[in-house]
């Protein structure tokens, strides 16, 4: 994906967090911490894998069901952290006009005590900045590309087992 599409992405998030307050105290920063087997993280953005190279923070970046997926030690530089993470516990969705927007995150429901209030209980500014940073990347084929593997993810994560 074009790094400049990336980039405004990110710009457009900027320091914005899914609560005026720091959340993290909330749950210890549940999504920063690793999981007790070591797995978990997050998936890559087309571009995003190269980018974090000489990152010491990075512990691993290993395939994925459709990208790479990233594990760090907790302490990553904020300036540098994968555009997943900033969208974190946004996921990607379509909605009824077929226009990107955003839902929780389904996985996020295991670990982050923001989504009992669901999206309404976020920062208005942090979701509608996730939306246009999701509409950026769409605007680059590949960026749209994972967009929808993503949302297609999400589907599954949906569908009860029994
Ligand atoms: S798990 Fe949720 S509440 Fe905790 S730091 Fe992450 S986004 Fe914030
Ligand atoms: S890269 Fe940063 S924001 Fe993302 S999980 Fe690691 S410590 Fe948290």
């Amino acid at each position: 994906m074009n790094a400049d599409v990336l980039q405004r992405a990110y710009d457009r998030i900027g320091d914005l967090t899914p609560m005026l307050t720091d959340c993290g105290a909330l749950c210890g920063a549940a999504c920063c911490a690793p999981d007790a087997d070591g797995q978990g993280g997050v998936h890559l953005f087309p571009g995003e894998a190269q980018a974090l190279r000489d990152c010491e923070w990075v512990a691993s970046v290993l395939p994925g069901a459709f990208a790479p997926v990233m594990t760090c030690d907790g302490s990553c530089d904020r300036d540098r952290r994968p555009l997943g993470c900033r969208i974190f516990p946004l996921t990607p969705a379509r909605g009824k006009n077929g226009k990107w927007t955003v839902r929780m995150d389904a996985r996020a429901r295991a670990m982050c005590p923001l989504t009992g209030s669901g999206i309404s209980g976020l920062d208005p500014d942090f979701v509608r900045a996730v939306r246009d940073a999701l509409r950026i990347v769409a605007e680059d084929p590949e960026g749209e590309a994972f967009l929808e593997k993503w949302r297609a993810l999400e589907e599954e994560y949906r569908k009860p087992l029994w």
